[in-house]
């Protein structure tokens, strides 16, 4: 292992306010519908689902700066700034002429970058008089930092964990446990919608679509109870952006401007904190940055979905969303980044890629995992499944800067390590990962089964 440069920032330098990024774009997201009126939804149609301050921001194309109440920046304190490190190490195995950077969101203290968006959301539960949550979760990030931040702001939490993550991923059923929060495995049989798919297949694994169905069915039917989200929402992306104002400072810091933005795709947060804040210099022409989200080969909905209104859950309860999509009832292989796995993407994101701001690349789950091993044995952090994805992208640009000569400053998002996934390498090591491909007549099939529901 090479020498590392870390780049941190005093607790006076850590931002004080988040950027909403809806303020400054040219093309402003397409509104979402009701799923029942189809008319567009104001932030009043959220309030019985969300706490009333995340249903404003979703909305909120006004104000660019939004303050960071001080109660969460006082538990952002508690892991924050995260370093940002030039990966020398890596740079030296490639020797590629490339600048190659991580901001590393996996020293929080669930272990990923979820807990921004948690600690945040849990804080206007709380100040709303709300005494219960509940949400989905797929590898179980999400539902750590949200019992985490339940349990900080004294609230009780119901976390619903996609039945094959909940089996596979035990331990992190057992962190949320250890915070206090009740965990099940979705599809359940403790809500209508999970009924309604063991039903017709009492061996379904689950994914992020039913679990959802779920966690926002016991929140409409129980007092009290407010449903909260740990990407694909604007508010979470939002939240999210503290990753790339931090990063920000700590690149000049380092005395460097990145010429290429990279961050794993799931829902779009991770990749919206470390994305958005540098793409506003882009918006004022000061700037031509480069926006990379590197989704996996097996869900690829920026790269072969379709853009049209959608779904956010399998049962058709969410919003219809404009985005990027596969469509709600896609079952995305089981893959070991869980937290891929899903059939959508935000509508901020989705309007960015549509409008040429960004760009996707997909990634076969074993390249994944070499870049990931790489990366481990080079910089000394052992990656999340998820993250591998941000690192194969840079790897893969790192690559042609070699074959150019270019000394590109690449930045990417380490949004997780993968200390709780040691399954999947485990898996890898003994040569027993298998890549899934998705056919084009999947992708074809699932799509035109959307256009029948939302015409
Ligand atoms: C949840 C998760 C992701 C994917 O979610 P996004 O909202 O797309 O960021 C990526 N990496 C890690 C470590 C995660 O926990």
């Amino acid at each position: 292992m090479s020498k590392q440069k870390r780049f941190f920032l005093s607790e006076e330098e850590i931002p004080t306010q988040w950027y909403n990024i809806q303020a400054d774009m040219p093309n402003k997201p397409m509104p979402m519908l009701d799923p029942k009126t189809k008319k567009p939804m104001t932030p009043e149609d959220m309030f019985p689902l969300f706490s009333m301050e995340a249903s404003r921001q979703e909305m909120d194309q006004e104000h660019a700066w939004i303050d960071i109440p001080e109660a969460v920046r006082e538990q952002y304190k508690y892991y924050r700034s995260t370093p940002l490190v030039r990966a020398y190490g890596l740079e030296k195995a490639l020797g590629t002429p490339a600048h190659i950077y991580f901001k590393n969101e996996s020293v929080s203290p669930i272990g990923s970058h979820k807990l921004n968006s948690a600690l945040a959301q849990a804080y206007y539960c709380k100040q709303e008089g709300v005494t219960n949550i509940t949400t989905e979760t797929g590898a179980g990030q999400w539902g750590c930092a949200l019992s985490y931040a339940a349990k900080v702001f004294g609230l009780e939490a119901a976390v619903y964990q996609v039945k094959i993550s909940y089996e596979q991923k035990p331990y992190r059923r057992a962190i949320m446990q250890s915070y206090g929060a009740q965990v099940t495995p979705s599809p359940s049989m403790s809500t209508r919608a999970g009924k309604d798919v063991l039903t017709v297949d009492p061996n379904n694994n689950g994914s992020l679509g039913t679990a959802i169905s779920e966690a926002v069915e016991l929140a409409m039917t129980t007092p009290n109870c407010k449903y909260v989200l740990g990407s694909v929402m604007n508010h979470v992306s939002l939240h999210q952006t503290i990753i790339g104002l931090e990063a920000e400072k700590q690149m000049e810091m380092a005395g460097e401007y990145p010429d290429i933005v990279i961050g794993c795709f799931g829902g779009g947060s991770n990749f919206a904190g470390i994305s958005f804040p540098f793409m506003r210099h882009v918006f004022s022409g000061e700037r031509k940055t480069r926006f990379i989200a590197a989704e996996p080969a097996s869900c690829p909905k920026l790269t072969r979905g379709q853009f049209q209104y959608d779904f956010g859950d399998l049962s058709g309860l969410t919003p219809l969303m404009p985005m990027y999509t596969l469509g709600h009832n896609f079952m995305p292989a089981n893959i070991h980044a869980g937290g891929l796995r899903y059939h959508g993407a935000g509508v901020i994101i989705s309007q960015l890629l549509k409008d040429g701001y960004m760009e996707a690349m997909d990634l076969k789950q074993s390249e994944t995992f070499k870049a990931g091993l790489l990366f481990a044995k080079e910089e000394g952090i052992i990656p999340a499944p998820e993250s591998c994805h941000a690192i194969a992208a840079a790897i893969a640009e790192a690559e042609k800067c070699k074959e150019t000569g270019e000394e590109k400053v690449i930045l990417f998002n380490l949004s997780g390590h993968g200390l709780i996934d040691m399954a999947a390498y485990t898996q890898y090591l003994a040569g027993n990962l298998f890549d899934h491909e998705v056919s084009d007549e999947e992708v074809t099939r699932n799509v035109k089964e959307l256009e029948q529901i939302i015409k």
